[in-house]
């Protein structure tokens, strides 16, 4: 199948999902993730027309984003930054799904003030506590708010979450469902709105759309493996 094919398969599979639980289409956002797809396969995606990318690594999103420098393409970074990389990838990145921690957050704060600049920030969040995973914890998130609310010069604008990794993509509903009442609750306290839900990658995007999702992060279903 190609590129194109698989995209329109993606594009049909999201407004169903949208369908199915009385959602407008246009208030999901796709993703691309290129972090393993070849420079022609993104070139290939940016020619059809597609503006969001996603990488999980600062250095990649960099040279990519130089790559693609004319085509004012929205980049996304999905993946752990480390306070020391910070300041190269926050001027050529649109959003940082990946803001794991207060001192992560604080370094971006201080940055955005330095560079005049303003970005576009996700918290994330391990809502199933997975050892494995970055993110903050639901109960460290609440006890940090106060602090995150200090925070003047990122836009924040929501949360992101990774399910577990299973076969049956209805073990990812859960999960996906306390993403999006920790952000109702959270939103209760403090002038945030917090209106991006950053959850559902390939083999559970359209669960997390039926729960809430705003913004998907999809690689493999349309790259392939
Ligand atoms: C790789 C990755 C994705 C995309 O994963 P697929 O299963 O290939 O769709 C989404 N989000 C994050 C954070 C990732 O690292």
């Amino acid at each position: 199948m190609s590129l194109a094919e698989r995209y329109e398969i993606v594009r049909r599979s999201i407004a169903a999902a949208c369908a199915r639980v009385d959602r407008d289409p246009g208030a999901v956002r796709l993703v691309a993730v290129t972090k393993y797809a070849p420079i022609d396969a993104v070139r290939e995606l940016v020619d059809l027309g597609h503006r969001d990318l996603g990488e999980s690594r600062p250095q990649q999103l960099i040279e990519r984003a130089k790559l693609f420098e004319s085509r004012e393409l929205s980049w996304h970074l999905i993946g752990t930054l480390q306070r020391n990389k910070a300041r190269k990838v926050l001027p050529v990145t649109t959003t940082i799904h990946s803001a794991d921690d207060l001192r992560l957050l604080q370094t971006l704060e201080r940055l955005a003030d330095e560079l005049r600049l303003r970005p576009q920030v996700l918290i994330e969040v391990n809502v199933a506590g997975e050892a494995a995973k970055q993110g903050f914890s639901p109960d460290v998130l609440y006890s940090v708010w106060p602090r995150i609310l200090e925070l003047r010069n990122l836009d924040l604008r929501g949360l992101m979450t990774m399910a577990p990794y299973s076969d049956d993509p209805e073990t990812a509903r859960p999960v996906f469902r306390s993403l999006r009442i920790l952000r109702d609750e959270l939103s209760q306290r403090g002038s945030l709105t917090l209106a991006e839900l950053s959850m559902g990658m390939s083999g559970d995007y359209e669960v997390a759309i039926e729960e809430g999702a705003t913004i998907v992060r999809l690689g493999s279903s349309l790259f392939g493996e």
